[in-house]
């Protein structure tokens, strides 16, 4: 039973290539395979596994959750949820006190879309471009990126705005930048929607799969006063962001920036089991006193995996992991601008606390990407390759178009960090390869 067998249907990949090796078992920032090789994940598995893998306070919480009451229908409530919605209005931004459990990142931007049009009665929903919000209809229209394709037409409503992506600026970044500073595009997009008709702005405060970009200063405070100014809800999709990720819990707090929801999964359990919260301000909280929410699932608010995500923020907090990755930060940040200085494939670093971007191009001077931004391609070849060579050395590597990811536990230690850019940096030659500048 050493190999995997070809039945299971891989995510957002085509089948047939060869199957996956088989996972056995992982601790701390490693995990193994059936032929006992061990690998470093820098990554957090798909940027999920804030606190690495098998902690035993989680195995225990959930234990114990199961032998209590493992599932619940409405209108029940049990001791466990609750205490998970007061340990999160301790941790979230602002007003944002109360909380819809979903299992996933995707239900839960539906279930906040479908919150802000029901509030607002309005019914355009603002989303960037380089944008991913999950994979059912609703959340892969919200998806800006490629893979929003093969769910096109898509629902009604969505409205696309351009990203403050100041590597790439859509806009040739002018000072002051139109995009890049958020407001002024905002409000032509809003000229030609009608403000009256927009219910919602949806964005990842800090870009993730498509780049990692991080705005501006300055970006998300001016997003965030155009919303008001026109009653529109503001909604951070801190799915990837959230739960110390980039050295705050939230990466809007690293602006001082409240939006009216937030919506948020992956490290609020640290992937040991699927959990995710919308997390809705009091004037929200308060208008649902007397309105139906629009939105439900079997397995909301999953008792079992609230216990896990009790436990996992009891792990944050007692061991500090917010303020560690925002150490870690600067640690990470200085490795990855040496690689620089050795690589011409790199033509961008970005990041903060543990989740930083490399972009990878042909040339610097012109910045061409080593593999265009554009699904199922054949010159997707050299990441291909790159993300294998990874693996071949002994390091899990996340990858997306011409982006490397790289997000490990917030429990990295620095030995483990100096590890990984020493694996990166033999890898990174992959890549060197196809340079022509
Ligand atoms: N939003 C963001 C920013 C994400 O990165 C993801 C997944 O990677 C999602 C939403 C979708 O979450 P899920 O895969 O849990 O449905």
């Amino acid at each position: 039973m050493g190999e995997a067998r070809g039945r299971v249907i891989q995510a957002w990949s085509r089948q047939g290539t060869q199957p996956p090796p088989r996972i056995v078992g992982g601790e701390g920032c490693r995990f193994f395979d059936a032929a006992g090789r061990s690998y470093l994940d820098f990554s957090s598995q798909l940027v999920n596994a804030n606190l690495g893998h098998s902690r035993t306070e989680i195995q225990e919480a959930v234990q114990k959750q199961v032998a209590t009451m493992a599932t619940l229908g409405r209108p029940w409530d049990v001791e466990i949820v609750d205490e998970l919605a007061d340990r999160l209005a301790e941790i979230t931004p602002g007003d944002l006190n109360s909380f819809f459990f979903a299992c996933s990142g995707t239900e839960a931007n539906e279930a906040a879309i479908r919150l802000a049009r029901a509030y607002t009665g309005r019914d355009k929903v603002i989303a960037r471009y380089r944008s991913y919000h999950g994979s059912s209809a609703g959340a892969l229209t919200l998806t800006g990126e490629p893979r929003r394709w093969v769910g096109e037409p898509g629902v009604p409503g969505v409205v696309r705005m351009l990203d403050p992506y100041t590597y790439r600026c859509p806009a040739g970044h002018p000072t002051p930048c139109p995009v890049c500073s958020g407001a002024p595009h905002l409000r032509e997009l809003l000229q030609y929607e009608g403000a009256e008709n927009v219910a919602a702005v949806i964005v990842e405060p800090i870009t993730g799969i498509n780049g990692v970009i991080v705005p501006p200063d300055g970006y998300l405070r001016a997003i965030r006063d155009v919303c008001t100014e026109h009653g529109i809800m503001l909604i951070c999709d801190e799915v990837m962001t959230g739960f110390g990720r980039t050295g705050s819990w939230f990466a809007c707090d690293r602006w001082g920036v409240v939006p009216d929801i937030i919506t948020c999964a992956k490290g609020l359990t640290a992937g040991y089991l699927p959990l995710a919260a919308v997390a809705v301000s009091d004037r929200l909280s308060g208008w649902l006193q007397d309105s139906v929410f629009p939105y439900g699932l079997t397995y909301s608010a999953h008792p079992v995996a609230c216990a896990a995500a009790v436990a996992a923020l009891q792990v944050y907090q007692k061991e500090r992991l917010v303020e560690r990755a925002d150490r870690l930060g600067a640690v990470i940040e200085a490795a990855l601008r040496e690689l620089a200085e050795r690589h011409p494939s790199i033509g961008d670093i970005r990041g903060s606390g543990c989740f930083w971007g490399i972009e990878l191009v042909t040339d610097r001077a012109t910045k061409q990407p080593l593999v265009p931004f554009n699904p199922g391609s054949a010159a997707a070849e050299p990441m291909t390759k790159l993300t294998a060579a990874a693996f071949q050395k002994g390091l899990y590597l996340l990858t997306h178009w011409n982006m490397i990811v790289v997000s490990p536990p917030l429990i990295i230690d620095e030995a483990e960090i100096r590890e990984g850019m020493a694996l990166l940096d033999e890898t990174l030659c992959v890549a060197d390869e196809y340079v022509v500048g």
